[in-house]
């Protein structure tokens, strides 16, 4: 049983978490890049696999300042939103179908992200650690607009979706 016994300790424990949801990220983001159908959908995927590079860089970097290692931690959450996506990809669909499927897993994991990303640097601020906050706060930056960029995305493609399926004739 491990324990925590400063606010620096759940900081360093949420870092360790995020670079383990980050690297599976970093495995997961090119089956989804080849699995999407929309082109704008396929680069966004492939974009944002370049930043997620970077996020696995920047909570290197925080953990280093903070004198921890980045290891020993499995994101079991991210294990599960990685395994839609999964899902996702693996379903027969039309393509619109498909891809509208791999947004809304997208978006999940962009949300956890934001989530995640929000609670270790109000803890990093807490401490005084400006550095890894001020890292912290790029990453939720590129996140947020990744989220964005979904959701505009969506508008097309689920439109796209309601034409290719079966809506109409039911
Ligand atoms: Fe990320
Ligand atoms: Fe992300």
């Amino acid at each position: 049983m491990s324990s925590l016994n400063s606010l620096k300790d759940l900081l360093i424990d949420e870092l360790k978490d995020l670079y383990s949801a980050e690297t599976q990220l970093v495995k997961a983001l090119p089956k989804m890049a080849k699995a999407a159908a929309n082109e704008g959908l396929k680069e966004g995927f492939q974009e944002h696999l370049e930043q997620t590079k970077g996020h696995v860089d920047r909570l290197d970097r925080s953990l280093k300042i903070l004198g921890a290692a980045a290891k020993g931690k499995t994101c079991q959450a991210m294990k599960g939103l990685v395994d839609e996506g999964s899902e996702a990809i693996d379903t027969d669909a039309p393509d619109a179908i498909r891809d509208a499927n791999l947004i809304g897993a997208a978006q999940r994991v962009e949300h956890y992200e934001i989530a995640a990303y929000g609670t270790a640097r109000a803890f990093a601020e807490t401490i005084g650690q400006t550095e890894v906050a001020s890292l912290l706060q790029e990453t939720l930056d590129e996140e947020g607009e990744t989220n964005k960029r979904l959701t505009e995305l969506a508008e097309k493609i689920n439109r796209d979706a309601y034409t290719a399926g079966e809506d109409e004739t039911e």
